[in-house]
This record gives structure tokens, C-alpha cells and sequence, in this order.
């Protein structure tokens, strides 16, 4: 393989294990993290993280759609692991009709916003147990989700009336989370407690109340911190609390904006992802040699080269090129930093091993991992480390 990538599993559950610690000193031990598996595990592979996170005790698993619910049943069964032994399986963004019937046979959680969804439902649900099913408030970020007023009661009590339904649980997204003291989510909160006084009104009582994500779990600027707060709401209304991870569970915090704030998480998750490359080539060019596309790069010394079988294509950011005036990423070889030299090409990059006297053609090149994070990445490439990690397309795995 030209470039693949490595999961330290124990980092996986370890992560899972401390964001679940923190998650539960602050809103008691019946509080639950859902972890958030959508989009293949940020990259990291669907089948073995949800495999690691279930035998790490993670009550619930979120997917994006009935695709990757299929996928982690099967996985699990896989694992010799009876329904009963399953995490809860949330699909978390939309369904469509022909998503129903796979609901019922996966045994998975769809988040409903609208009257036609729960009529699909209803529809596919035969005989046998109940389809629990969530419901999404959208508290302010307009994106999915049912606003609170005349529309959700609608939602509420066509739920009710469907005979193989079950009213499970019901969630909120936040726009803001990484922001302290953000007004946007003082109003979401404000419109998922009048949303909750609805549905209580309405005579309907939750098992769950979901929110959040890594962000702002543990920020410690806000008076009520947001899990204290949807634990609170959970007593009153005798559900239990369940916070939705992802970022976290991979080893990664967003940076908290503004106010001092801070994650106490950030020092102590740990990546999860190694992604390394081949070293399929080494050169010694000399002082003047350009390198690389429309040679951005001029040696202004005599230089040692090493050619690395990834690129752009492979998912490493182009924006990681560099000129003479402009550096751009770095790769690790031996435990040493070898700086992207010139344009990153389709599948293939080259990289400054001069002065680094072990490098030899075949050696494990690290491109992200130890000594260069998604985060590295991210800051060069102008976007977030969740992009950054949904992006590697490695070749395989190791
Ligand atoms: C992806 C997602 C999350 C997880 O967000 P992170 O920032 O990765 O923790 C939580 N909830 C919903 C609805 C999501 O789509």
C-alpha cells in the first residue's frame, strides 16, 4: 500500500471513556453519550469504531442515514452481539420514504421533524415492538428540526395516533457551540425549553433529551454549563440526559472562541488516526533546481528530496504546497519534521529530508499523526479538522 491509515483503538475507547467521565460528573451517572459515528467515522472506518465504541459501553451510536445503520447492525451481529447487546442506533440527518421499512428491520432510531415521516413510519411498522422515534426541535439553527407552535404539536400528536410508534426522545442542535457565552445559544436554549413545555403539555413524556456535541460540554465560562442544564431538564421531566459526540471521540476539541474560555478536554483526548505514506523516492537536487508544478519552489541550497506516494487526491490538502516565501505543511520522517517542498500533486508530494541522514526509500512517512495533527492541517488549509479527517482517502488500512 502507497498510504494508509492506523486506529489506536485503546485511544478510541479512552477517548469515549473520559468524554463519558466528564459528561456524567456533571449530570449524574444516568446521563448517557451518544457517539457519533456518521460519515464513516469521520474517516476513521464505521465498522471498527462502532465495534471498539459498543464494547467500550457506548449506550447509543449515531449514523447518517439507514446506509450506515445496516453496516453497523451488521457489524455488530458480526461481533456476536444480540439485539439486546446493541447500542441504540440514531439516525441523525433525514430519512425519506424509502428509508422506512429499514428503520423497522435494523431496529434503528429516525429523527422525525415532520407529519410525513412519522406517516412513512407508521406505515412501514407492521407487528412486533414499537419504532421508537426522536424528535428534532430546531431551536435556531435552521437546518432540520420542527420549530416550536402549531407544527410540532401536529408532529406530537401524529406520533401519538400511530399505533406502532413510540415517542423516544427529543433533541436540539446547537449552531454555536464552540463560542463562549454565545447569545445564539441562550435563544436555542430558551426555544427548546418553550418546545419541551409543549410537548409536555401535549400530555407526552420523553425517555431521552438529546443535545449538544464535543463543544461546549465542558466549557467553563457559561453560568449553567450545557450539561448541567439538559440534566436538569431531564429530571423535571424524568428522562435521562444523552450528549452526541463525534469530534471528541476521534481525539479532537474545536477551539473555544472568546471570553478565556476553555476545554479542559483538549489535553487529554488523544487522536485516534495515523495516516502514513511510503517514501518511494530520494533525490539530491542542487542550489537553483525548481520543484513541482509551475516550480514554486527554487532550492537556494543543495537539498536531499524525498518523494511520498500521496496527494491531493489521497485527500492532503493542496493548501499544505509551499513556495520559497510561503511554508507550507510538514510530513514526519523518523520523528522529524520534513517540510512539503513545492506543489502537492495528485498523488504525490515532495518533501525536505535534507539533514535527516536515516531517511531511505520504503520508510513509514507519517502525514498526520504524531508531530502533525488534522488540526496542523486544518489551520493551513484554511477549515476545520472535521473536514480534514472526513477527507483522507488512504488507500487502505494498516
Ligand atoms: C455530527 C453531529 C454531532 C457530533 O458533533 P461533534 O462536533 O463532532 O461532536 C452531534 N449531533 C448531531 C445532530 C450531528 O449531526
Amino acid at each position: 500500500m502507497k498510504s494508509w491509515i492506523e486506529l489506536d483503538e485503546e485511544r478510541l475507547r479512552g477517548n469515549f471513556g473520559l468524554f463519558q467521565s466528564v459528561v456524567r460528573s456533571a449530570a449524574g451517572q444516568d446521563a448517557a453519550v451518544l457517539a457519533v459515528v456518521k460519515a464513516d467515522a469521520y474517516g476513521h472506518g464505521l465498522e471498527e469504531c462502532a465495534r471498539v465504541l459498543a464494547d467500550a459501553g457506548a449506550e447509543w451510536l449515531g449514523v447518517t442515514g439507514v446506509e450506515e445503520g445496516r453496516r453497523v447492525r451488521r457489524v455488530l451481529r458480526d461481533a456476536g452481539l444480540g439485539m439486546d447487546a446493541q447500542p441504540r442506533v440514531l439516525v441523525m440527518c433525514g430519512i425519506s420514504e424509502e428509508d422506512a421499512q429499514a428503520m423497522v428491520t435494523e431496529a434503528l432510531t429516525p429523527v422525525v421533524w415532520s407529519v410525513e415521516q412519522v406517516a412513512w413510519l407508521s406505515a412501514a411498522v407492521t407487528e412486533g415492538k414499537p419504532l421508537r422515534v426522536c424528535v428534532e426541535i430546531d431551536s435556531g439553527m435552521s437546518r432540520q428540526g420542527v420549530r416550536a407552535g402549531t407544527k410540532l404539536l401536529e408532529v406530537v400528536a401524529a406520533i401519538a395516533g400511530a399505533e406502532g410508534l413510540r415517542f423516544d426522545g427529543v433533541m436540539t442542535h446547537f449552531a454555536s457551540a464552540e463560542v463562549a457565552g454565545s447569545s445564539q445559544t441562550a435563544s436555542q436554549r430558551h426555544a427548546f425549553e418553550g418546545a419541551l413545555e409543549a410537548i409536555r403539555a401535549a400530555g407526552v413524556t420523553p425517555a431521552w433529551l438529546s443535545v449538544g456535541n464535543t463543544s461546549g460540554v465542558d466549557m467553563e465560562d457559561a453560568a449553567e454549563p450545557m450539561v448541567a442544564w439538559i440534566s436538569r431538564l431531564a429530571q423535571t421531566l424524568g428522562a435521562r440526559p444523552l450528549v452526541r459526540a463525534g469530534l471528541a471521540m476521534y481525539g479532537y476539541v474545536l477551539p473555544v472562541e472568546g471570553l478565556g474560555a476553555h476545554s479542559c478536554l483538549a489535553g487529554p483526548l488523544q487522536p485516534v488516526m495515523t495516516w502514513k505514506a511510503k517514501l518511494i523516492g530520494l533525490e539530491d537536487i542542487a542550489d537553483g533546481a525548481a520543484v513541482g508544478y509551475n516550480g514554486t519552489f527554487v532550492a537556494e541550497r543543495p537539498m536531499r528530496l524525498a518523494l511520498i506516494a500521496v496527494g491531493y487526491a489521497d485527500g492532503l490538502r493542496r493548501e499544505l504546497s509551499s513556495t520559497n516565501r510561503k511554508p507550507g505543511g510538514w510530513v514526519m520522517v523518523h520523528g522529524q519534521r520534513a517540510p512539503i517542498v513545492g506543489r502537492i500533486s495528485m498523488n504525490l508530494t515532495t518533501v525536505d529530508v535534507t539533514g535527516i541522514d536515516e531517511a531511505r526509500m520504503g520508510d513509514e512517512v507519517i502525514v498526520l499523526g504524531e508531530g502533525i495533527t488534522a488540526e496542523d492541517h486544518a489551520r493551513l488549509a484554511g477549515t476545520i479538522a472535521y473536514e480534514i479527517l472526513c477527507g483522507v482517502r488512504a488507500e487502505g488500512r494498516g
